[in-house]
């Protein structure tokens, strides 16, 4: 159920072929009573496409595939998942395409069916997730990780020739036999190099990170090209032969957490300057959410505890902390427990950036910020 970097590259080219495309999209509590509330709103989510199936203005398959989606979605969402967050659905029988995945942030439950994938909620959410390589160096070997949300994987193991056991008996001196080592050893680095180039040229990759024995680690950093270099964020000492995947996974996460709560911070740092330097950005929920409103939101920061009620207008989208009636359209507000997650949404249905910010910064007290694509108009 886990995603992966394969999987999200298949569902952005996954197309109709002419037939309807139901994606789904259903936030997920993993325990017995929110999985029993999960498969009732996932009842009433494919109750709305229902009709479409028996629409006889659609063409014969259309209405079969459809039909065939709702049964198999339903059934399929009856297993339980096991981690919070969100899961998402891709499905058009009539093609034999159906993907279900699990996103690591809750979303807003939907249902859309289109000639193509509706995935900017699910790019919405990965949006926030390094693809990270983790490549582990040794004489002679070179093992390349992929890192992404919490999953490692190996993708391949490079093995070079080396100078095990020095043949004295031959009559090499000691320093020739040191030197051929060492020419073999930069033989091996410039091929996993070269490995490494082609994997970050395809874009598989936004963030590297090295690991080996003490001595290895600095002369293999030595070799890597500008292009490699500037996406390295850390290396770590990490004995091949006896550490174990969670070993390596452990040091991995340390350093990309590392990475982006640096990141997070300079975000927050940058949304606060805007404002004092009266470019477009806004500070406090109030001023985010009025700018969410008008879809001037270009990157939203969001404190990861920050959570509040609030108001949102059904008719144009406007969301505030608290109203009766809406001052753009003058409807009657609705009340919503998280106004949070309807700016979140918002942000990214609007084609933002979401951010959550982990690490205590100035931000905590405002709740939320952003950087914006125009000056707000007074409120
Ligand atoms: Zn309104």
């Amino acid at each position: 159920m886990m995603i992966t970097q394969d999987q999200v590259d298949r569902i952005l080219r996954l197309d109709g072929n002419g037939l309807p495309l139901v994606s789904l999209y259903i936030p997920a509590e993993p325990d017995r009573t929110g999985h029993r509330a999960l498969l009732t709103r996932v009842a009433s989510l494919l109750d709305r496409i229902r009709p479409l199936a028996e629409d006889r203005s659609l063409e014969h398959a259309a209405r079969l595939s459809l039909r065939d989606d709702i049964a198999k979605i339903g059934k399929s969402l009856e297993e339980e998942p096991h981690r919070p967050g969100a899961v998402a659905v891709f499905s058009c029988s009539g093609n034999g395409v159906y993907e279900q995945v699990w996103l690591p942030r809750s979303t807003r439950e939907r249902i859309v069916v289109d000639a193509d994938p509706y995935v900017r909620p699910m790019l919405g959410v990965l949006d926030e997730y390094y693809r990270t390589c983790a490549v582990i160096v040794d004489k002679g070997t070179g093992q390349v990780w992929e890192h992404y949300i919490d999953e490692a994987r190996e993708l391949e193991t490079i093995r070079d020739r080396t100078l095990r056991k020095p043949n004295y008996a031959a009559g090499l001196a000691e320093d020739r036999v040191r030197n051929k080592a060492d020419e073999l050893s930069k033989r091996h680095y410039r091929r996993l190099i070269g490995e490494l180039k082609q994997l970050f040229g395809t874009g598989r990759f936004d963030l590297l990170v090295v690991g080996g024995h003490s001595h290895e680690v600095p002369v293999f950093i030595e070799f890597l090209p500008r292009e490699l270099r500037d996406r390295l964020i850390g290396s770590f000492t990490v004995d091949r032969e006896t550490a174990t995947p969670a070993d390596i996974k452990q040091k991995v996460r340390e350093l990309v957490s590392d990475h982006a709560h640096q990141e997070q911070r300079q975000l927050v740092g940058e949304i606060l300057e805007a404002r004092a330097a009266r470019r477009p950005g806004a500070v406090g929920l109030d001023e985010t959410l009025w700018a969410a409103s008008l879809a001037a939101i270009r990157t939203l920061a969001v404190d990861e505890d920050a959570v509040a009620p609030g108001v949102v207008c059904d008719r144009d989208g406007l969301l505030a902390r608290s109203g009766k009636t809406c001052p753009l359209c003058g409807e009657p507000l609705r009340e919503v427990p998280d106004i949070i997650d309807e700016l979140t949404e918002t942000v990214i249905d609007d084609g933002g950036e979401v951010r959550h910010i982990e690490p205590e910064t100035e931000l905590r007290a405002h709740q939320a910020g952003a950087l914006l694509r125009f000056e707000l108009p007074p409120q």
